[in-house]
């Protein structure tokens, strides 16, 4: 069994705290909570872990929700024109 995890500390007593997902590529990365690809964080999104140290009930929430993002467009140009 494969999985992206997520790992913080317990706010609590500060002990490591790990939430899975496989949501993307599973291929055992590890994230910190100021970077967690979109994907994961709507997957683990409300998820709750019993800390392992103090018996702390922990929920992880997404501090912004993100369904879309901003797009651009601009004119395209051909590489051989771009060179000269
Ligand atoms: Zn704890």
């Amino acid at each position: 069994m494969s999985f992206d995890s997520v790992v913080t500390k317990c706010p609590k007593c500060g002990a490591e705290i790990e939430f899975q997902s496989k949501a993307l590529n599973c291929d055992f990365e590890t994230y910190n909570l100021e970077c967690v690809p979109v994907e994961i964080a709507n997957d683990i999104n409300g998820e709750e872990q019993i800390c392992k140290n103090c018996d702390s009930k922990v929920i992880i929430n997404c501090l912004h929700i993100v369904r879309s993002v901003p797009m651009y467009i601009r004119i395209a140009v051909k590489f051989d024109q771009e060179e000269k």
